[in-house]
């Protein structure tokens, strides 16, 4: 058995989470105000997602933020960001459009800017 600390972050409240885990499955989690955080500390235990966020080279050089638009793995994350370095996303683009389509098992790369 193993106790982990952890931080919901699902909303801004953040609160601290204190998590039983027994053979890698979160067997009681404590501290949570809402049932979100139990599922998130499950989530986690087993396989850590995050919603990545970065920006990306626009096709006249200026640079445009992106994000995933589900979580990915948490070990995705470096491999992510290189893959990306490497995308250059053509201009006009609205918040919303696909710069990145398909970029991880379904999971798509948005704009989260408008550019003229
Ligand atoms: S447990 Fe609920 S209230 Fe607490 S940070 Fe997570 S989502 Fe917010």
């Amino acid at each position: 058995m193993e106790i982990k600390r952890l931080t919901c972050i699902e909303c801004p409240r953040g609160c601290s989470l204190v998590v039983t885990v027994e053979n890698g499955i979160a067997t009681d989690v404590k501290g949570n105000f809402c049932p979100r955080g139990k599922k998130y500390a499950e989530s986690e235990v087993v396989n850590p997602v995050r919603i990545l966020t970065t920006t990306v080279r626009a096709s006249d050089g200026r640079m445009v933020s992106v994000k995933t638009d589900a979580p990915i793995s948490k070990n995705l994350l470096f491999e992510a960001m290189e893959r990306l370095k490497g995308v250059n996303c053509s201009v006009p683009i609205k918040t919303g459009d696909i710069v990145v389509e398909n970029f991880y098992d379904g999971v798509n790369v948005i704009s989260t800017c408008n550019v003229e």
